[in-house]
């Protein structure tokens, strides 16, 4: 069975040199969030996740999470490792203090997330959730709400989730039907729900799941959906549990991978309605459902990293120990260990340098979203939110890309010894190919990042994000420029001529091309910084300069052979909308 072993020494220098962490801590929200205060929790996380949460990985893929007369069971662990999870505080790592939360800056929960996901992706979902569901509540619900929830949950004593799709209603939300009948101070819930994560389970003493429904009078489409929190089991005035509520799990999917986390089809009101309590206003719900929604999509983004870092950890050790041909040119006449075929280093190097360079992105996109809320001034705060929104798409889409690849990449390095199971180079590329479709599928995140991210004002805040980037890469040697620039300006060709297409469908046609090329440029750029400031910091200590020398590496990787492919790509953004809209239905 594989280890896990967090790389905390990456994951520490890209809290300082790319999500800004020190300048972070400056912030008066962030004033605790200080060295030692950091080592401390990098530290103890890792343990949770190498000793409790990665034994568990693949014996809870095996055993899967089970319904057995109405009640959900989790894999033999999980429970007990919940509970450690929650003893140790890690469930309100960045809820608000004053909810009771550690109040830690969202770069540091994303380090965190990164950890129980690779760890465990199928145990990491559910504090995801969770996370997701605190926020919402802390920014939309009324103080009633909030006190009734908010508690247990950044306690970790209740899990939260999240209740979007229905059978006729995945991507279209506008077509949800789920009803909320107004009853006194609540609401009656009635509907079906499917598809939910961690939707019933057996981990914690209660669940509150947030609830998109629509009302009897409410306008047709998005403009009509309300949001509720409804409990699994009824909360009193004073916080105390009371009876169940009128919903139960029908039945658990069988799925591809994470076969751990229990998804649910999920009954509301078969007995009459489940009570529920609305977040907010009637009918702003998708509104509200949005700041879970673009959490929980930065949190598959950072899932796609961390496959991708467990993939490549488990490649690596399995390269290191078979043996298998002579090395090319090699004087001995044995076997070698297959990391020393050019080809087996050029797949590590590449899973190496893709993982790298995906996780500075999604590192750097949540160094914008603690800018965004706790910034200095307004117009810090209003930047920041500007390019998180910007690069939401791209975060959630491209890493859970890299993840994809980089799982596939691992089972090829292992030869036959991927395909079977008994390494679990095979259940990373299972459970890392649901990224690409939960949260929004990557071709919504992609028309998400051309129509309302850049369409929308004609591309100016993406050209100011492009003089973020020049401005990094003004800072680099020569030999790296030369690279960067015209990869920079190649991407802002893309965007123009997006702005200008004639045509939705062209646009459309050319999104998911634009949002690959727009990864990659941008992870070229943050791999290069990341390599340009080890390379200043490689005097620090022996390991210091190590990590430098292997940083140089993957950065040099990066930049002269994955780089290329951003070109294509850029090359298919008016090619594919061309080819697409000369198709008629006939011809497919
Ligand atoms: C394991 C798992 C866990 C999940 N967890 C949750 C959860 O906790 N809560 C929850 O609410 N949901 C959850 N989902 C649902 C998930 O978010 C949806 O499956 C996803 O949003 C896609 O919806 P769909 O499956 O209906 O696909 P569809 O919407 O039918 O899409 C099918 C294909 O058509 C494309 N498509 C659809 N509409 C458009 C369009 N307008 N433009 C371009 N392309 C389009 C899609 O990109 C996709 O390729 C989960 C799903 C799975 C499998």
């Amino acid at each position: 069975m594989s280890e896990y072993r967090p790389p905390i020494q990456e994951m520490r220098f890209l809290l300082d040199e790319i999500a800004g962490l020190p300048e972070l801590s400056r912030l008066p929200a962030f004033a605790h969030a200080e060295p030692e205060l950091v080592a401390a929790v990098l530290e103890q996380a890792s343990k949770l996740a190498s000793e409790v949460l990665a034994p568990l990985n693949q014996s809870g893929d095996r055993e899967g999470s089970v319904l057995e007369n109405g009640i959900v069971r989790t894999p033999k662990g999980f429970r007990e490792a919940y509970g450690q999870f929650v003893a140790g505080g890690w469930s309100g790592a960045a809820a608000d203090t004053e909810n009771g939360g550690q109040g830690l800056p969202r770069v540091l929960a994303t380090v965190l997330t990164e950890m129980w996901n690779a760890a465990n992706m199928s145990f990491g979902l559910c504090p995801l959730l969770s996370q997701g569901a605190i926020e919402a509540l802390e920014r939309h619900a009324s103080a009633e709400v909030k006190a009734k929830y908010l508690a247990p949950l950044v306690a970790g004593r209740w899990t939260g989730t999240m209740n979007l799709t229905e059978p006729q209603a995945g991507t279209d939300l506008g077509s949800i039907r789920t009803r909320a009948v107004r009853e006194g101070d609540h609401y009656r819930i009635t509907g079906q729900k499917i598809f939910i994560t961690w939707g019933d389970h057996d981990v914690a003493e209660n669940i509150v799941h947030l609830v998109l429904a629509r009302t009897p009078d409410a306008p047709a489409g998005v403009k009509g959906i309300s949001l509720f929190a409804v409990p699994k089991t009824r909360v009193g005035p004073d916080g105390a549990l009371g009876s169940r509520n009128d919903l139960r799990c029908v039945s658990l999917e069988h799925k591809l991978g994470i076969h751990a986390s229990p998804t649910a089809v999920m009954a509301y009101g078969d007995d009459g309605g489940a009570h529920g309590e609305l977040v907010g206003e009637e009918n702003r719900g998708l509104e509200y459902m949005f700041t879970m929604m673009n959490n929980e999509r930065l949190g598959v983004g950072v899932q796609g990293v961390a496959i991708a870092d467990r993939a490549y950890q488990q490649a690596l050790a399995f390269a290191k120990t078979r043996l298998q041909g002579r090395e090319l040119g090699g004087a001995g006449s044995g076997p070698v260990a297959i990391l020393r075929h050019a080809d087996v280093r050029r797949m590590l190097l590449g899973m190496k340098a893709r993982t790298e360079a995906a996780r500075a992105l999604v590192y750097y996109s949540a160094g914008q979203a603690d800018r965004a809320r706790h910034g200095e001034s307004e117009a810090a705060r209003r930047r920041a939110q500007a390019f998180l929104d910007l690069l939401t798409p791209v975060a959630k889409a491209w890493a859970s890309e890299i993840g994809i690849e980089v799982a596939s990449e691992g089972i090829q390095v292992h030869g036959g010894m991927g395909y079977v199971e008994e390494t679990g180079a095979a259940q990373y590329y299972r459970d890392a190919r649901i990224a690409a479709i939960y949260e929004g599928t990557n071709g919504i995140q992609a028309n998400d990042l051309v129509f309302r991210k850049l369409l929308r004002d004609r591309g100016q805040v993406f050209r100011e994000f492009l003089i973020e980037m020049r401005a990094l890469a003004a800072a680099m040697d020569r030999r790296v420029r030369a690279a960067l620039d015209p990869a920079i300006a190649g991407l802002e060709r893309a965007g123009d001529w997006l702005v200008r297409a004639r045509e939705p469908g062209e646009a459309a046609a050319g999104s998911v091309p634009f949002l690959r090329s727009f990864g990659i440029v941008v992870g070229a750029v943050l791999l290069a910084r990341c390599a340009q400031a080890a390379e200043r910091r490689q005097h620090e200590s022996e390991a210091a300069g190590k990590f430098a020398a292997a940083k140089a590496g993957s950065a040099r990787f990066f930049l002269e052979v994955v780089l290329l492919e951003a070109q294509a790509q850029m090359s298919a953004v008016p090619a594919a909308g061309a080819a697409v809209l000369e198709m008629t239905e006939e011809m497919f």
